[in-house]
């Protein structure tokens, strides 16, 4: 095709508010080309793409995009919005303006890497494009890069886009989760725009629960105290009382001596991350890997202060957690000292699973060697998404699809029966295409467990404000979908949000001692422990954001204090509510013995479950509790609302 008829045959669109620019892509593109000139700040930019992706593939499509991303806002995310409609239409060029200061930024958007990788063989009119642009522009440092995605048949149909915006008449049809919470609704448009067996079959399951009676029933179980931080763990924050620095020894001391038989479980905490993930309440410290191997000396002095505080035999436990943050963020040097101290401090002869979490970004060979050293035999990595780039610039996790399926082949190489993945649901932007897209990918890459959280909004994350968000229908169905999917490959349910190939090989070990009531002994920053009677929390855990945090934990332990910031003495009203809610996050309805024990309820409080909560009959008529061989758990309706459900266990708790 020569330059000319490329010319004459092209529809182009310029996204821009910087009229340098436009004025500039108008030379090139020539008068004979259909053009859109399209002066859009980046909030307008980003409507447009999502317009476009919405409106599905046929209708609003170009050849070309000149997309103009120097105003320096975001550029990540929009690259992340452009690669996504790039992934849905494939027959289009993008030519990207990315000032050379973002570079870094979009090291790991695969459409970014597909750009440098084809920039040579970029057709020559787009040279062009780029020569002029560079001499005509009057930015400084203006740097542009070629995309050209398979050249054969482009279309002409990107006037129709052109005269409804021209008309102003183009209703953005927003995402298919933003769509109306009537669920009938919402299924019977879901069920015309899909053809997804999947989502059918999960809407046809939806309909059998009657979503709006049941949310009518859940709501009215629900305390009616409201907490100012909306909070889906018992007890909330705002019930815990917080522990004066100089008296935590006194107070604490006389609560935990007679507890070491008690501890069934270590958490450590390593609070680094490379930088902080759209979603995460946890918390965590972006950097300061400097301080890492001060951070492990304070572990280990905190461990010792417990030593010589009480009267404590050396601790056995059976599970021990180094969760984040992110322990991958260690060198594989701090690795082994981590392996030191809990090797030193605790006799591991009764130790049965020791499991550590990984991020793609940070995962090395040798890293992972070092844990594998040191005695891990459980790795859990945090994906979030297999497929969705889009998405995962979004919630701000930086990794390219090759990064994440070496990281998989590493750990599966290490850890080939006890490697889990985490993936997410029901976050602004996701659809239901690309949820089952992950699905499918897991199922794809033989992963032995998968846990698929759904997104909490909480007040101290980068979504705390954000309004466009899914609605519970959507989170239902997602979940829904997860079931379907992964149980119909053959994973079996072990717990609310874990789905395993072999469950009498890929057990949680830690979770499942912790949920049942075992005590669990936290270290490190803003970590919790667990004991009958008592919980409390490190520095740290209050405010999440607070990057102090690490100081103040290191300078308490330094001089000699337990670094215990919150906490609270339960009473046995509060013991129950903690064991139901904690136990019922083990339901997995079709295995028998999962959920909560009820003769072990009843030793433990001296009062059946039902006597000390009459409203689990109501949860039992409307199908969203069943008994099963002297165990209690959440149906999958149930579990589809979980948090909810759970609630309705906070009784007492508003008077
Ligand atoms: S989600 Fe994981 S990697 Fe991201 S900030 Fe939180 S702890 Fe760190």
């Amino acid at each position: 095709m020569s330059e000319d008829s490329l010319k004459e045959s092209l529809d182009i669109i310029v996204i821009s508010e910087n009229h340098n620019y436009l004025d500039a892509a108008e030379e090139i593109i020539g008068n004979q080309s259909r053009k859109y000139k399209l002066n859009l700040n980046t909030a307008s930019k980003v409507e447009l793409l999502r317009a476009f992706e919405n409106n599905g593939r046929d209708k609003f499509k170009s050849d070309i995009i000149l997309f103009d991303l120097t105003d320096r806002v975001d550029s990540e995310y929009q690259m992340g919005l452009l690669n996504r409609y790039m992934s849905r239409n494939q027959n289009v060029f993008a030519i990207a303006s990315v000032l050379p200061s973002e570079h870094e930024k979009l090291i790991y958007n695969s459409l970014w890497q597909n750009m440098q990788r084809d920039l040579e063989g970029t057709p020559l009119s787009l040279t062009n494009c780029y020569r002029i642009l560079e001499k005509e522009t009057n930015l400084k440092n203006l740097k542009i890069h070629f995309g050209c995605i398979n050249m054969e048949q482009l279309k002409d149909n990107v006037l129709e886009c052109i005269d409804k915006l021209k008309r102003g008449d183009i209703t953005y049809v927003h995402e298919i989760a933003q769509m109306p919470s009537e669920f009938k609704q919402f299924s019977e448009r879901v069920q015309k725009e899909t053809k997804s067996r999947i989502v059918l079959s999960s809407i046809s399951k939806m309909r059998t629960m009657d979503v709006n009676k049941i949310k009518g029933v859940v709501e009215n179980l629900q305390p009616k105290y409201h907490y100012s931080v909306p909070q889906h763990c018992f007890p909330p924050f705002e019930k815990l009382d917080n522990f004066n620095p100089e008296q935590v020894q006194e107070s604490i001391t006389p609560l935990i001596t007679d507890v070491d038989k008690l501890i069934q479980s270590i958490y450590i905490h390593i609070p680094f991350c490379l930088h902080k993930c759209a979603f995460c309440d946890y918390t965590t410290v972006e950097g300061t890997l400097n301080s890492s191997s001060e951070y492990i000396n304070r572990l280990k002095k905190e461990m010792q202060m417990y030593y010589d505080l009480t009267e404590w035999e050396v601790l056995t436990p059976k599970g021990i957690q180094i969760g984040g943050g992110t322990p991958t963020m260690l060198a594989a040097d701090r690795v082994k000292e981590l392996g030191e101290f809990i090797h030193d401090f605790y006799d591991l002869n009764m130790l049965s699973q020791l499991t550590f979490e990984a991020s793609p970004n940070t995962a090395t060979a040798k890293k992972l060697d070092a844990f594998r050293d040191i005695g891990a035999t459980r790795v859990s990595v945090g994906l979030q998404s297999v497929k969705d780039d889009a998405l995962l610039h979004w919630i701000k996790r930086w990794f390219s699809p090759t990064r994440m399926q070496k990281t998989i082949n590493m750990l599966l190489q290490r850890w080939p029966c006890d490697t889990n993945i985490d993936i997410m649901f029901g976050l602004p932007n996701q659809t239901l295409d690309s949820w089952e897209k992950d699905l499918e990918a897991v199922v794809d890459m033989r992963i032995p467990s998968v846990t698929t959280y759904y997104l909490r909004i909480s007040p101290r994350t980068g979504f705390a404000d954000y309004k466009d968000l899914p609605h519970q229908e959507i989170k239902i169905l997602m979940y829904t979908m997860a079931r379907e999917k992964l149980m119909g490959e053959g994973y079996v349910q072990i717990a609310n949000n874990q789905f395993v190939k072999n469950p009498d090989m890929q057990k949680y070990i830690y979770r499942d001692m912790k949920k049942r009531g075992g005590g669990v002994l936290g270290i490190g920053m803003s970590s919790y422990s667990i004991f009958p009677g008592l919980i409390y929390f490190n520095i740290g855990a209050k405010d999440n954001r607070d990057y102090k945090n690490l100081h103040a934990y290191m300078n308490a332990v330094e001089s000699g204090r337990l670094p215990i910031e919150i906490g609270k003495k339960l009473d046995k009203h509060e013991q129950k509510i903690l064991y139901m809610t904690q136990g019922l996050k083990l339901s997995a309805p079709e295995r028998e013995y999962s959920g909560v024990n009820m003769a072990d309820f009843e030793k433990r409080f001296e009062k059946s479950i039902q006597e000390s909560f009459p409203h689990t009959k109501t949860l039992m008529e409307n199908g969203l509790l069943e008994i099963n061989k002297g165990y209690i758990n959440l149906t999958p309706s149930g579990l589809a609302m979980e948090d909810p459900v759970l609630k309705t266990f906070w009784q007492g708790e508003d008077v």
